[in-house]
């Protein structure tokens, strides 16, 4: 169970962030929702009709039926009578060809505005809302007529009318704008930080992770209707264009990192190829729309909407693959993609009819893809998480073996290349004492092998516990020991001998060891033949002179 504490804090992060944004909703609802709604009436256009007549024809008019039922074509939208002096009106945007409003007065007068694909750019308000200014009269508004020539009529013919105060349509700007700005910096900011570590680290899925906070804030940008502000140029038709070939991007950018942020096991066979296949959907249904419409509007609206259909129909055949893999990250992906994934899922069910068209599901996804956004990022954290976990083990694997490789497996102690790497190369001069047990042939003779081998262990213990602790003590070979330590720190040699002679040996036998000692550099390699040559010789004549004792060797310079 990999980094217990990392769940932990990415659990404690995801709590803070459900807290967070479940204020958001709340709030964005109040937003593009403000001002008082309006019913309306629907009529075909038929040759001949006139404003005039028909802000009275009260008999042309249907008030029962879905907008959307009537198809695409020419329409009157006449509202409920009214009286108000609200300053402006607002309707969600729609694809058309044009728009002109007749604003009926108490007094008689009817003023007229007319709203092109260029006029209807101008009055996009935050949240793609076409906001028209009512001219203020003395006399109060008294109905509201629309004439939409060319309308799609994909979800309705004018979508949510509501009147408002100018205060009311500023507080949405206000609010939608400090919403829409803080997915602007979040985004942006996850992209360069992102960015910036896929430089550093070279991972796939980190640029598969930019791309799709890239797309999310292409379609943020278009479908928020920001875009229409930026570019004022640009019809409102074409911006509505983008919107579909955005949602299919950032989708499609799912997709691709989820496919190389799973472990590769994840995406094998057949549900690679279902997830290339509904990428495939995804493009070419994009494509084909911003390509054709608005040529066989509704068919391709549909086409677009199947291609989502597909793509959230592979989502639960990656999470079982995930799921059946064993994934490290399946649950990540579940807590980030259930937002997403569950909106997407209403807004394909409204785009078939399901379910009724509502601003706050139309607005939802750019909540759903924060969440997103966030979430992976915080998946990417718990993925390099489980990379610095692995690289770990890795490591400390690594030096373990470099430790057993460093280690005489009888003593414990460095065997002589632990010694000489561990030695070799320090920078102050030092005392090397070479121990080498007395007769230790008789020893083996009268204790068997296996005796001398409890005899050698015994003295690497007397050699550690007589050495100082940061003293490196080595088993050189056969019964030959080393104690390393910087030099003129105490009498080592002395202590060694004199612990030695206080073990007590198997059958009480008498183990006695000759010591030679040598202070001097050891900086290179020549400087440790030199100073292992003198205490040798140092050890030779303590043997000479009757062993069990220690003899001093002068500095290498002076051998
Ligand atoms: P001196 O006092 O001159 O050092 O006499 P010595 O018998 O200790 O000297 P020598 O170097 O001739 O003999 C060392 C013996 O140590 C020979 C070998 O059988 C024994 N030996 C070497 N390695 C081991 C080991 O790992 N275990 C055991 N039990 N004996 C070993
Ligand atoms: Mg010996
Ligand atoms: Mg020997």
């Amino acid at each position: 169970m990999p980094g217990r504490t990392a769940l932990k804090w990415i659990y404690a992060a995801l709590a803070a962030l459900a807290a967070l944004l479940a204020t958001v909703p709340a709030e964005a609802a109040g937003a593009g929702l403000v001002g008082t709604p309006i019913a309306t009436c629907v009529s075909p256009v038929r040759p001949g009709d006139t404003a005039t007549a028909m802000l009275r024809a009260d008999a042309r008019y249907d008030c029962v039926r879905d907008q959307e039922s009537f198809g695409a074509g020419d329409y009157w939208v006449r509202s409920a009578p009214l009286s108000t002096r609200a300053a402006t009106v607002r309707t969600a945007s729609v694809w058309q060809d044009d728009a002109t409003l007749y604003i009926a007065y108490a007094d008689g007068v009817v003023l007229r505005q007319r709203m092109d694909g260029h006029d209807a750019t101008h009055a996009i308000r935050l949240g793609a809302i076409f906001e028209r200014t009512l001219p203020q009269r003395a006399a109060p508004v008294t109905r509201l007529l629309w004439h939409v020539r060319g309308s799609m009529n994909l979800r309705g013919i004018v979508i949510a009318p509501r009147l408002a105060t100018e205060a009311q349509s500023a507080a949405s700007d206000l609010l939608l704008g400090a919403l829409y700005s803080a997915f602007g910096g979040l985004s942006l900011s996850l992209l360069v930080y992102n960015f910036a570590l896929w430089g550093a680290l070279r991972h796939r899925f980190q640029l598969a992770y930019c791309v799709l906070v890239a797309g999310m804030m292409l379609y943020a940008f278009s479908s928020s209707g920001a875009m229409a502000w930026v570019f004022s140029g640009l019809e409102n038709n074409e911006r509505l264009r983008i919107n579909y070939v955005m949602v299919s991007v950032s989708t499609i950018s799912v997709l691709a990192f989820a496919r190389s942020f799973f472990e590769p096991a994840v995406f094998r066979g057949w549900v690679a190829w279902a997830t290339d296949l509904a990428m495939a959907a995804l493009g070419i249904a994009a494509t084909a729309f911003a390509v054709l419409a608005p040529w066989h509007f509704h068919l391709l609206d549909r086409i677009h909407a199947i291609s989502f259909v597909i793509a959230i129909a592979v989502v639960p055949v990656i999470l079982w693959s995930a799921w059946r893999e064993r994934s490290n990250y399946l649950w990540l992906f579940v807590v980030s993609w259930a937002a997403p994934i569950v909106l997407a899922g209403m807004r394909v069910a409204e785009n078939f009819h399901v379910i009724a068209w509502s601003f706050l599901l139309d607005n939802s996804t750019l909540l759903s893809m924060t969440a997103e956004a966030l979430l992976s990022s915080l998946a990417i954290a718990y993925r390099f998480r489980l990379i610095a976990i692995e690289r770990d083990d890795a490591r400390a694997r690594a030096s373990a073996a470099w430790q057993l490789a460093d280690a005489d497996p009888l003593t414990g102690l460095l065997n002589r290349r632990g010694f000489l790497r561990a030695a070799v190369g320090r920078a102050q001069p030092h005392l090397l004492v070479l121990a080498d047990i007395d007769h230790f042939k008789l020893v083996n003779d009268a204790l068997g092998h296996d005796g001398g081998d409890e005899v050698l262990r015994i003295i690497a213990r007397a050699l550690r516990a007589a050495a100082p602790p940061d003293a490196l003590v080595a088993r050189l070979g056969g019964e030959e020991f080393a104690v390393l330590v910087p030099e003129r720190r105490g009498d080592v040699a002395a202590e060694v001998l004199a612990r030695v002679r206080r073990e007590r040996m198997p059958f009480d036998l008498t183990v006695t060891v000759s010591l030679g000692t040598c202070a001097g550099p050891i900086a290179s390699e020549q400087d440790w033949k030199a100073l292992y040559r003198n205490a040798d010789q140092a050890l030779y004549a303590a043997k000479a002179a009757g062993r069990d004792r220690v003899r001093h060797a002068a500095g290498p310079l002076a051998a």
